[in-house]
């Protein structure tokens, strides 16, 4: 009978997914109308119910008739949790350095020491996978980080045991995410060693999963996740997209927060502007605490610095220090990156660091922490690109080479400056919105119909960005 439900069943769902969650399955017997199967984890069987109870049921109908019932055999595990491993290289960018590439290495100690094991019970150990630098200590209160700072603190006192779970840190790129969930990673680990804490990105996650999809077994590595006692996963957003990868992460959040387990996510958005992610998934997340950190205002910058520079133990004097911090001002991993390339230069040069050499080193950097494009700047440079002499664009010569350039530098301005038509004609030589409108109109259908000017018209982009 099972036989027969499983063909029907087979032919109502992706090979893929039956053959993870029906082949496992074994008959047991049947005994009248009800049949009862075997399913490997309680965890098979919460997903079958939630999932496949629909058509399970028609099946069994099918079969058994309008009495026809099924009956599951769950098979206990002594440990609920088995060692999972992989050997996927770990993309996460939390562990730079020494824990990159290793497998999440899980080992069962077979010889209980400890008498307060209970016998028979196999204890789990797992490698956190965290970044020993990535501290409380290290981590520079300001006002841009309070609130989440203090919030991960709360949680690493208690983990589980505050309503902060999740605790959920979001924010842009280079604010210190990863830093602060690790920081609240590594304090557990300090104050309570025996509890198995993980840091995982949402890509080797994602990875696993699939991996795990594939090699079928996918019961070891739910098992795994669920029984840590601290889950961080970092860069959520990435589950966008992924809908089984949410479905089984899904799966897991519920197990671990009715289980009291503390959860620590960290995005690049808040749970309300988050997109490409299930409502259940994204209503789960907002049942803590979200807690955003904010581009660091000039003084915490400086605490940034000189705090890395005396980690590295070096002398900077502090009008460089001021400079650094007052010019890069919007990501904190630029910031290091500029400092770090500044006490490379003048270590290679043998130069003391001041203020003409950290000018004349930062350029590029400052280049490229994104300025705002100018009507001025995008005039120069059109100007430069055709030869013509930078005046002329404001005057009133119909000359053909001034007229283009001043073509190109009005439907620039209106592409890439939040100026409006009216002060870009006046900019150009006092004229009104409706030339700069004919301008716009004329160098579209020039970089729709002249391949060679929809080339002067992209260099000129591409140098304005780089500017
Ligand atoms: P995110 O994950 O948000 O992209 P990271 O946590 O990787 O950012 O932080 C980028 C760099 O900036 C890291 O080297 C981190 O140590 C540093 N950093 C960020 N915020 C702080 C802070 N408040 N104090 C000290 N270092 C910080
Ligand atoms: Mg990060």
């Amino acid at each position: 009978i099972w036989n027969n439900c499983l063909n029907i069943i087979k032919d109502n769902i992706p090979a893929q997914s039956f053959k993870t969650w029906f082949e496992p399955i074994k008959a047991i017997r049947q005994e009248g109308s009800v049949l009862t199967i075997q399913v490997p984890s309680l965890f098979f069987y919460e997903w079958l119910e939630e999932h496949y109870v629909g058509l399970l049921r028609k099946t069994i109908k099918n079969q058994l008739g309008e009495e026809g019932r099924l009956e599951y055999n769950i098979v206990m595990e002594q440990s609920s949790a088995k060692p999972f491993t992989t050997n996927m290289p770990s993309n996460g960018n939390g562990s730079e350095g020494k824990n990159q590439s290793m497998p999440i290495p899980v080992s069962i100690n077979k010889d209980i020491k400890n008498p307060f094991v209970i016998p028979g019970l196999r204890k789990l150990q797992v490698d956190p996978q965290l970044n020993q630098n990535y501290t409380f200590e290290t981590f520079i209160e300001g006002d841009c980080n309070r609130l989440a700072r203090s919030a991960g603190y709360a949680v690493a006192a208690k983990p589980g045991g505050t309503s902060f779970n999740p605790l959920m840190i979001y924010g842009g790129v280079g604010l210190g995410k990863t830093h602060l969930a690790q920081a609240i990673g590594n304090e557990i680990k300090q104050s309570f060693p025996e509890k198995l804490v993980l840091y995982v990105s949402c890509e080797k996650f994602t990875t696993q999963f699939v991996e795990s999809l594939k090699n079928n077994n996918i019961n070891d590595f739910v098992n795994f996740y669920q029984a840590m006692d601290v889950l961080i996963v970092d860069d959520v957003h990435n589950f966008a997209g992924r809908d089984k990868t949410q479905d089984i992460f899904f799966h897991i959040f519920n197990h671990l927060h009715q289980s009291g387990k503390q959860i620590i996510l960290t995005s690049d958005k808040s749970p309300k502007d988050l997109s490409g992610l299930e409502e259940r998934l994204l209503s789960r997340f907002k049942w803590g605490l979200s807690a955003d950190l904010q581009i660091p205002d000039m003084e915490t910058r400086m605490a940034i610095l000189k705090k890395k520079i005396y980690q590295d133990g070096i002398e900077l004097p502090q009008e460089v220090i001021e400079y650094v911090a007052h010019n890069i001002d919007n990501n904190v991993r630029e910031l290091e990156g500029a400092m770090v390339s500044l006490l490379a230069q003048s270590t290679l040069n043998k130069k003391e660091i001041d203020l003409a050499l950290a000018r004349q080193m930062l350029k590029n950097f400052i280049k490229n922490s994104s300025k705002e494009i100018s009507m001025e700047s995008i005039q120069k440079l059109v100007c430069e690109y055709f030869e013509v002499p930078v005046e002329m664009v404001k005057s009133s010569t119909r000359k053909r080479e001034i007229v283009q350039a001043r073509q190109i530098s009005m439907y620039l301005s209106k592409a890439h400056t939040k100026s409006s038509l009216k002060t870009i004609g006046q900019f150009f030589g006092g004229r009104d919105h409706s030339t700069v409108i004919y301008a716009c109109q004329t160098v579209e259908d020039l970089i729709d119909t002249d391949k060679k000017f929809k080339t002067y018209v992209a260099d000129i982009q591409k140098k304005l960005k780089m500017n």
